[in-house]
């Protein structure tokens, strides 16, 4: 047996255990939220939280206003917890999963994907696709695991190819904030890993009947959501989406974690009044797990019903 395999299943003895442990104590591992969509399963898995600045949700916000979304959020101080959930498509014999979250290597407080998909009786080899809505850290870095291998090393890839084609081009360089440069880093580093497993997608591309992904950019510059069709629909929104109060009353406002801080503002009214018009089912990134509601009107703006 190769050593890196016997390292494997000492550590996956260890985690068991550990993870056995921290159930036992604290109840650490988070059951995924499953329904139906018409031929579709549906589950939501938890990949933890990140804790982020308050601040960067809306920097040139009116303070008072700022506060205001927060506290309606219960959200107080410098920083909050921003959940992360990752979804996952079961479509015949193909289980498709949108984004792979963190990893070991971005934050503590993530990266528990494929612990909990795997106390959920998920094993990491049943994964036959991964579409990443972007590339930002907490959506791709979970490719590889903590012994940097494969962490579904069945998986095929779908990533825009106007994604792909800003991380590894000079603007990802200079467009983005020096705090940033690590994303470029991680984000070309990830897309190494699979190249040769990666198919380029454009807007309105089919992953399997049924499953579209359609053009969200703003947020990042190959931002993709995508559509489940069947009834009033079912959209997995990614990043367009971030926050619960912000970014339906004060759509508006701009976060800072959006990279086309306009044309976000510009996407994010077109998503909004489309979930409210046609009362289409919505799955939100970062949105309080499972993430999953509808989109009403609300004084001139929208509101996010949780289901
Ligand atoms: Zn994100």
């Amino acid at each position: 047996m190769p050593a890196s395999l016997d390292r494997r299943h000492f550590l996956a003895a260890s985690a068991s255990l550990a993870a056995l442990s921290a159930v036992g104590a604290a109840g650490a591992a988070t059951a995924p939220h499953r329904f139906t969509h018409g031929a579709f399963e549906i589950s939501v898995v938890s990949d933890g939280h990140l804790v982020l600045p308050t601040a960067a949700l809306a920097g040139d916000a009116p303070a008072e206003a700022r506060a205001a979304a927060l506290k309606a959020a219960s959200q107080s101080g410098d920083q909050y917890n921003s959940p992360t959930n990752c979804t996952l498509i079961r479509a015949g014999r193909e289980l498709i999963l949108v984004d792979a979250g963190s990893g070991a290597h971005f934050m503590p407080t993530a990266g528990k994907l494929v612990e909990n998909l795997e106390a959920a009786g998920i094993g990491r080899d049943a994964v036959t696709q991964i579409v990443f809505t972007h590339g930002h850290p907490d959506h791709l870095w979970g490719l590889v695991d903590d012994l940097d291998d494969l962490a579904f090393p069945k998986a095929r890839y779908v990533v825009a190819a106007a994604e792909w084609d800003f991380w590894h081009g000079p603007n990802a360089e200079r467009g983005l904030p020096s705090e940033r440069a690590g994303f470029v880093t991680g984000a070309r580093r990830s897309f190494a890993r699979i190249k040769d497993k990666v198919t380029m997608a454009k807007a309105g591309d089919e992953i399997v009947p049924g499953v579209r992904v359609f053009d969200t950019r703003g947020h990042t510059q190959g931002h993709f959501a995508l559509e489940i069709s069947c009834g009033d629909g079912l959209i997995v929104a990614g990043d367009a989406l971030l926050h619960p109060i912000i970014s339906f009353a004060h759509p508006d406002w701009r976060p800072a974690g959006d990279h086309e801080p306009d044309v976000a503002i510009a996407t994010r009214r077109k998503l909004l009044d489309r979930l409210a018009t046609d009362k289409t089912r919505l799955i939100g990134f970062h949105l309080p797990f499972p993430g999953t509601g509808i989109v009403e009107r609300k004084d001139g703006a929208y509101r996010y019903v949780a289901a």
